[in-house]
């Protein structure tokens, strides 16, 4: 076989709550707070997220599960599905995410001198919606690969990746020659 390897690197920004701009910030209070409401007795994984489309509006969402599973909601889809409500079929500029067991009380730090050992965080450590949701969302980003997924990492810090990262390799709109429009700037 003489099948030639290409390669591309993949990257994600990590850092402090309180380093974050005042409205990401705020979607993740949103997200923590959707995340309450989650009904999910069969894995006790509580998702809350939050999404701001072209109308900078926020939206959150919470994962919905039922004992049949394959029903069950995913937050980041339940999240673009009520912008979508509100608002129609609109491009997504952000996603926050917050996921932890059930028990795990979620709280950030706001700390500004507390110094953390960033360096020290571990690729895989970065939280990424699941393969579903990274589909639902590439549904409305309108073809725009920058597009920011945030989330809440087990350390405590933030991540950012950007859709280009999180789901580099991908099937949409364009490749059933639909065209949600120009991308809003
Ligand atoms: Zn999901």
């Amino acid at each position: 076989m003489s099948f030639k390897a290409i390669s591309r690197t993949i990257t994600g920004w990590v850092g402090k709550f309180s380093d974050l701009d005042d409205d990401v910030r705020q979607m993740f209070y949103v997200a923590r707070t959707a995340r309450l409401n989650a009904q999910a007795p069969y894995s006790n994984y509580y998702v809350g997220v939050a999404v701001q489309g072209q109308s900078h509006r926020i939206y959150s969402g919470c994962n919905v599960e039922r004992a049949s599973w394959t029903q069950t909601t995913h937050a980041e889809q339940n999240a673009i599905d009520s912008m979508v409500a509100s608002e129609g079929p609109v491009k997504l500029i952000k996603l926050v995410l917050v996921a932890a067991p059930k028990d795990v009380s979620i709280n950030f730090c706001l700390d500004e001198s507390r110094e953390r050992e960033i360096w020290k965080v571990k690729f895989p450590e970065i939280s990424v919606p699941c393969g579903h949701c990274l589909q639902c969302i590439w549904e409305n980003c309108y073809g725009d690969g920058s597009v920011k997924l945030y989330s809440l990492m087990p350390t405590g810090e933030v991540s950012m990746v950007t859709v280009d990262n999180a789901f580099p390799l991908r099937f949409g709109p364009a490749d059933l020659d639909v065209d949600y429009g120009k991308i809003p700037t």
